[in-house]
């Protein structure tokens, strides 16, 4: 069940202490990151349009594909804490590792927000080792996952 979404919708730009408080606690995230295999933390902050924040981090298992990564792990639980029809509306993802630059998203997790993003604007902010202190990288999820193929697509084979 899906509904046709106007993807070209502006976002609300966050605060300066919106954007702070989103990015550090995507970077305390990476302190519950279990990563033995690995030892690549990643730490991941979604805030809602209601104002609430919702972390994650990655989650290794011995059979490495069945791991889960940091935004993935901070978003399935949103959004299966929402009776159908409700759906969050995400305003903003903050993703944090110890690599400098930035690591940005992986392909899956591309794929895996834009299926919840209300819009392609959707900012993700990238933060390195220095965390807020070093480089951050900004790019909408349009700039990540261009030519995406989504729920909208589903629907026009209806
Ligand atoms: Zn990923």
């Amino acid at each position: 069940m899906t509904t046709e979404r106007a993807l070209d919708v502006d976002v609300e730009p966050l605060s300066p202490q919106e954007l702070t408080k989103l990015a550090t606690l995507a970077i305390e995230a990476k302190a519950s990151a279990y990563c033995p295999y690995s030892n690549f933390r990643v730490g991941a902050c979604v805030l809602l349009s209601t104002g609430t924040y919702h972390t994650g981090s990655n989650v290794e298992v011995a059979s490495t594909p069945v791991g889960i990564c940091a935004e993935r792990c901070a978003i399935a639980p949103i959004v299966a804490s929402m009776k159908r029809p409700a759906m969050p509306t995400l305003r903003a993802i903050a993703v944090s590792t110890d690599i400098n630059p930035p690591a940005s998203p992986c392909g899956m997790c591309r794929q895996f927000i834009n299926e919840f993003a209300t819009t392609k604007h959707l900012p993700i902010y990238m933060y390195g080792k220095d965390g807020l202190q070093g480089e951050v990288v900004k790019m909408t999820i349009g700039e990540l996952l261009p030519m995406s193929f989504g729920p909208n697509d589903m629907d026009r084979n209806r």
